[in-house]
């Protein structure tokens, strides 16, 4: 298990010696102490990322692809262990790391391998005898920084686009959970991408993170994480005014219409809110239902809610794992107190699993359904846990408005077998994202990304490409005549 920082091509101590434990979200145990970032070692890794931009830059744009080609093939080559790895370290279940986490990594850098050479400028009908073209170069070094959800996907999310676009990075994975990111970081010295193109510094968001978001010569600024640290973020890159991406919380209504297909909609929806346990920006955490089908809606799912089998992510029959951390246990468990004080109904959970005794040193919570008022807290506010509300509607511009309702427009879903109506509501949601008889589809080409404060800006797709690129405007004169303006 690597467990230093990864700056200019080599595994280092931190320089000021610290370490932090890294804990087994499963029991409380310890899996490693790692070596800690600071300032000092955030200045370091910029430094490497800027003796390294150069090159890169001018590396031919086939070849940076044929890195990113090479290191997804490295991570399907090592998936087992990258699942076992992400699995432990985040508590998400085996069979999801295994089926999702992993493969989309490996999928997203594949996917971008094949962009880093199709990144195109354009010709502009600007003004007459003149040639005026679009260039699309590297915006310089970068400064990711990571939450702690799904840290082993977000590298290729962050890192895919950026290397593609001839970028180099200084990325921040959570403190809470940097394994999967420092064995990736192996994974891009076995494959031959330069030391220095990419280094990886885990450290406290206080000092490593605001090092990073402030740091001069950092000139974009990649964040995803709470709406709250986002924020900060946009207010410590005023120094150099940096471009800035921002992937922030989010509150998804998940609407369910009375003609909708319902074992679907059950499903889809427990998939939509519990799984990752509810850790997910774009989890369906508000349900919505029309008030016809709400009854027998709310039976079914709460019955499917009390099946999950809850347990040891290494288990491969788990469905349901720990919460990340203890902290965040105890974040998601104080909004029940919070559903109580607002008159909300607890349908199912709100504790620890009822009956699991031996689950009792890790971070677990169950299943939790509540029937709540829209306008109460627990409806506006993120839980991000496996906690959903449900509250009833009787049309279309009611469920609109409040679907529309929080300061949030990150992603949203809808069920229904009316087609106009799955096109009219999918224009009417203000979100960044809207799943049709689905819900949490996500694709390397599709872009991704939320409105209001849920942030701005997109990952993956082409629209990731222009996050990462600058666009510059050259113009030549063919055959114009030069303006009259002191000409002699
Ligand atoms: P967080 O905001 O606490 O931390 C995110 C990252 O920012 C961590 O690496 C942390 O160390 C760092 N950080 C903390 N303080 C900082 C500071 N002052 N300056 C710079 N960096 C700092 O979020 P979290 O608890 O790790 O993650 C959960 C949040 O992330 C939720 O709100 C969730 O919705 C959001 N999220 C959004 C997306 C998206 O794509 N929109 C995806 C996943 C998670």
């Amino acid at each position: 298990m690597q467990t230093k920082l990864f700056i200019g091509g080599e595994f280092v101590d931190a320089l000021g010696g610290e370490t932090l434990p890294v804990l087994n979200p499963h029991d409380g145990s310890e899996l490693a102490q790692i070596a800690l970032a600071g300032r000092a070692d955030v200045d370091r890794a910029v430094d490497a990322a800027c003796a390294a931009a150069d090159g890169w830059a001018n590396t031919p744009a086939a070849e940076r692809g044929r890195y990113l080609g090479k290191l997804a093939d490295a991570i399907d080559a090592a998936a087992d262990e990258l699942a076992r790895l992400e699995s432990t370290d985040t508590g998400h279940p085996v069979r999801d790391s295994e089926a999702l986490d992993v493969p989309r990594t490996a999928a997203t850098f594949r996917y971008f391998a094949g962009m880093a050479d199709k990144v195109e400028g354009s010709v502009i009908p600007a003004e007459r005898g003149f040639l005026n073209y679009l260039l699309r170069g590297p915006v310089g070094v970068v400064g990711q920084i990571v939450p702690w959800n799904f840290p082993l996907m977000f590298c290729g999310w962050k890192l895919g686009p950026a290397l593609a676009a001839g970028n180099t990075v200084v990325m921040k994975p959570s403190e809470l959970t940097p394994l999967s990111s420092l064995r990736l970081a192996e994974l891009m010295g076995a494959v031959g991408i330069p030391p220095g193109v990419v280094n990886i510094v885990p450290g406290l968001g206080e000092t490593a993170g605001a090092a990073i978001a402030e740091h001069p010569d950092i000139a974009k600024v990649s964040f995803t994480g709470s709406t709250a640290t986002g924020r900060k973020v946009v207010e410590a890159s005023a120094g150099n005014l940096k471009r800035l991406q921002l992937e922030l919380g989010g509150k998804g209504a998940n609407i369910v219409f009375d003609d909708a297909d319902l074992t679907a909609a059950v499903n889809g929806s427990a998939f939509a809110i519990f799984h990752n346990q509810g850790q997910a920006c774009i989890a369906g955490s508000r349900l919505l239902l029309h008030e016809r089908i709400a009854a027998e809606f709310t039976e079914r799912f709460v019955t499917l809610a009390e099946s999950i089998r809850i347990g040891d992510p290494l288990d491969p029959n788990t469905e349901m794992g720990p919460l990340t951390s203890a902290l965040h246990r105890d974040r998601v468990l104080a909004y029940v107190k919070v559903a109580l004080d607002d008159d909300a109904q607890i349908l199912t959970g709100g504790g620890s699993p009822p009956g699991r005794a031996d689950l009792d040193l890790g971070y677990y919570i169950a299943p939790t359904v509540v029937w709540a008022d829209p306008a109460s807290r627990v409806c506006r506010e993120e839980v991000f846990g496996p906690f959903v509300t449900i509250s009833t509607f009787h049309d279309e511009d009611e469920v609109v408005e409040t679907a529309n309702g929080t300061d949030y427009g990150l992603g949203g879903g809808l069920w229904t077998r009316d087609l106009s109506r799955a096109h009219r509501m999918a224009r009417r949601l203000r979100t960044g994202m809207v799943w049709v008889n689905s819900y949490k589809r996500v694709s390397p080409a599709s872009p991704f990304g939320g409105v209001g404060r849920s942030g701005y800006g997109r990952e993956m797709g082409f629209e990731a490409m222009h996050e990462y690129t600058e666009p510059k405007s050259v113009w030549v004169n063919v055959d114009a005549d030069l303006p009259p303006w002191y000409w002699r």
